[in-house]
């Protein structure tokens, strides 16, 4: 486990990831770009977190890699008090002039989760932390610090990659090469992560293993639902205990 201390000194990020994110900054509210796929699973993640939490008005929460706000803003909309983080400072700029442009209110913040984590442990209600922690060095820090980041009794939101041949197939050689819907070099199987993996992470961290779910993408009519196949893209939810 990395402390707060250790981390100034070297920071949990990959430099060359966020690099590819800055790249493609501008494009981020563009539903035919790169980041078609997040534009697509949102209405879902949304749903499927809105009915676990109950309402997201009034709460507080942290969307932790926010890139250029799809989730934040969409949770903003529903009533929440969203602070975005994350480390690209373009992808941030990007989010805040398209708030201003939309007019919901989200608190964007270049900061990484273990340090918020240290200046405001227990500060929310809710943490979401989408599609990022494939990007990091040590996904074990993130899920600490958002563990951290919750109140007692709060929900904590993750989604990334199973790995496994089939994810690997579906995921890079099918979204990057065949189909093209994703920029080639965009994931590394080896950054991606088994469901024990991410909930054992999970439980060190002090969090309550609530539901996994899988995401599906059917490529024959582009469209993608919840179900309980976690071998390629899967979501967790998990509750800090109180
Ligand atoms: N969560 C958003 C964006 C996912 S893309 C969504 O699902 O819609 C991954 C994001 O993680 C990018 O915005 C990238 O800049 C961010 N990221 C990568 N490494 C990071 C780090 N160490 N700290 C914070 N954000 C990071």
């Amino acid at each position: 486990m990395t402390t707060a201390q250790e981390n100034t000194i070297r920071p949990n990020v990959d430099p060359a990831e966020l690099e590819k994110f800055s790249a493609l900054a501008s494009r981020w509210w563009d539903p035919e770009s790169e980041f078609k796929p997040l534009h697509a699973i949102n209405p879902l993640r949304l749903g499927w977190i809105t009915d676990l939490v109950g309402t997201l008005e009034g709460k507080r929460i942290v969307d932790v890699g926010c890139g250029g706000g799809i989730l934040a803003e969409s949770m903003a909309r529903n009533g929440a008090q969203v602070t975005g983080i994350d480390l690209a400072e373009k992808s941030l700029t990007v989010a805040r002039l398209h708030g201003l442009e939309s007019g919901v209110k989200v608190d964007y913040q270049a900061v990484s989760a273990e340090d918020l984590a240290a200046r405001e442990p227990a500060g929310f209600d809710v943490v979401t932390c989408m599609e990022m922690l494939e990007h990091v060095p040590d996904p074990g820090s993130i899920i600490q610090a958002c563990a951290t980041l919750v109140k007692p009794g709060g929900w904590v939101f993750f989604s990334t990659l199973n790995r496994n041949p089939k994810s690997f197939l579906f995921a890079i050689v099918g979204a990057e090469y065949i189909l093209r819907m994703l920029p080639k070099g965009t994931h590394s199987y080896e950054s991606f992560i088994k469901p024990s993996e991410l909930t054992a992470a999970a439980r060190r961290a002090g969090l309550a293993v609530h539901e996994l779910m899988g995401m599906q993408y059917n490529p024959l009519v582009d469209v993608y639902k919840l179900s309980p196949d976690t071998s390629v893209n899967y979501l967790v939810a998990c509750r800090r205990e109180a």
